[in-house]
């Protein structure tokens, strides 16, 4: 994970991805990311917890996840977006206007744009925001166009 300045983000962005600047509520479910990691941080032998996720649904409810890093074997490891999404799905929501997922280390944070499973997994809820830096957003379909369904 490493911290991406917004000047570096808009070079690597694809000319054709439309950005939106993030609103207040957007602001609001970043603390609400940073929160869920402050409160269940974990870093053992066994697992690693850092990356916080939260979503609020077209419904206005928020759901929050933490990644679940599984030191002994990579590839069972959970992303926090997914985490965030497997409670939203337990609880009957389908439908997700905006996620965001972030790191928080000390003071130090930044927004982590979703990897290519999460991007599929998110598209089976919508095509909503995603948060993809501390000041913009994008819609899913512009960070995954075409999703099997
Ligand atoms: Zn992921």
């Amino acid at each position: 994970m490493s911290s991406m300045s917004e000047e570096l983000l808009d070079k690597k962005l694809p000319k054709t991805m439309r950005t939106y600047k993030i609103t207040k509520d957007d602001t609001n479910l970043i603390e609400i990311a940073k929160e869920v990691i402050s409160k269940n941080h974990i870093e053992n032998n066994l697992i690693s917890c850092g990356v916080g996720s939260a979503l609020i649904t077209s419904k206005g409810k928020i759901y929050k996840g933490v990644n679940i890093h599984s030191k002994t074997s990579g590839p069972t490891s959970i992303c926090a977006e997914t985490s965030a999404i497997a409670q939203m799905v337990s609880d009957g929501e389908r439908k997700i206007k905006t996620i965001v997922a972030l790191w928080v280390d000390g003071k130090k944070w930044d927004v982590l744009p979703p990897c290519g499973a999460c991007r599929h997994i998110i598209s089976q809820f919508g095509d909503p925001w995603v948060i993809i830096s501390k000041t913009k957003k994008t819609k899913l379909s512009d960070l995954y166009p075409l999703p099997a369904k």
